[in-house]
């Protein structure tokens, strides 16, 4: 479970964030849709801790995101960027078991043989001794994903995993999202794929200008907002 109250943010004398408040129960998937620049990086970045908040709390499992607690809440939560972070000196295999080895300690036989299970899951299992480089932005992706999940995490945040892809690239990735949604990952997930959201997302939070607008079951949001600041977002977007 991921809770944010009252969470605030500046840049200098800007503020990027004004008072979030939204909890994500275990197993759910909240699609964190909105304009560029309404703040929804900065809300992925602030619960994992790669940025710091300035005001309220967000807890992780009831584990406050403080600089002391980082490395723990960051066992708890991954992330999967919109470029996909591959170290591009290792082989796809060597990329996913990284974390686990270095971070977790885990034995490398281990590593790997959980690492092979996971890119059976993303469909890469014949790719493992390749190179990040010669694979394509959505294979690319989907090592990014099987190297989330190798951390073992209790929730997976998404910044606009697709946006870097080639269009005819982005349903791999995407049915790889729902397939780890079927199976009751809890997800934050920003994304512009609204019919995606819509179809997978079981919540949708809209956020512009650095609060949240709207917040309901994906659906409504998406298909009959209430929010004349939604309706005219999705007005633009579909
Ligand atoms: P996009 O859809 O374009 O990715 P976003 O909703 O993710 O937008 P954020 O990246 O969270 O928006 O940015 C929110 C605001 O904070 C923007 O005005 C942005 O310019 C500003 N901002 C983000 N990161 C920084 C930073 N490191 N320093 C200064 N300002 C920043
Ligand atoms: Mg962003």
């Amino acid at each position: 479970m991921i809770t944010l109250s009252g969470v605030t943010k500046r840049y200098g004398d800007k503020t990027v964030l004004r008072g979030i408040d939204f909890t994500v129960p275990q197993g759910q998937v909240a699609c964190l849709i909105g304009p560029s620049g309404s703040g929804k990086s900065t809300v992925l970045r602030a619960i994992n801790g790669l940025e710091r908040h300035d005001g309220g709390t967000i807890e992780v499992d009831g584990l406050p995101v403080t600089d002391a607690n980082l490395a723990a809440i960051r066992r708890k939560v991954a992330m999967v960027f919109q470029r996909f972070n591959l170290l591009p000196h290792r082989t796809v295999l060597e990329n996913v078991i990284e974390g686990p080895v270095h971070v977790l300690g885990e034995p490398r036989a281990a590593a790997e043989a959980h690492a092979m299970e996971l890119l059976d899951q993303v469909g890469l299992a014949d790719r493992a001794g390749a190179m990040p480089s010669h694979l394509s932005g959505g294979q690319q992706q989907r090592v990014g994903i099987a190297r989330a999940l190798a951390m073992r995490p209790q929730a997976i945040l998404f910044d606009e995993p697709t946006s870097a892809l080639d269009p005819e690239r982005v349903g791999e990735v995407l049915q790889v999202m729902r397939a780890l949604a079927q199976s009751g990952m809890t997800m934050i997930v920003v994304t512009h794929e609204i019919a995606f959201a819509r179809e997978v997302g079981d919540r949708a939070i809209f956020m512009a200008d650095g609060v949240v607008v709207e917040d309901g079951p994906a659906r409504d949001v998406l298909t009959a907002p209430r929010a004349p600041r939604t309706r005219q977002f999705l007005d633009r977007v579909l």
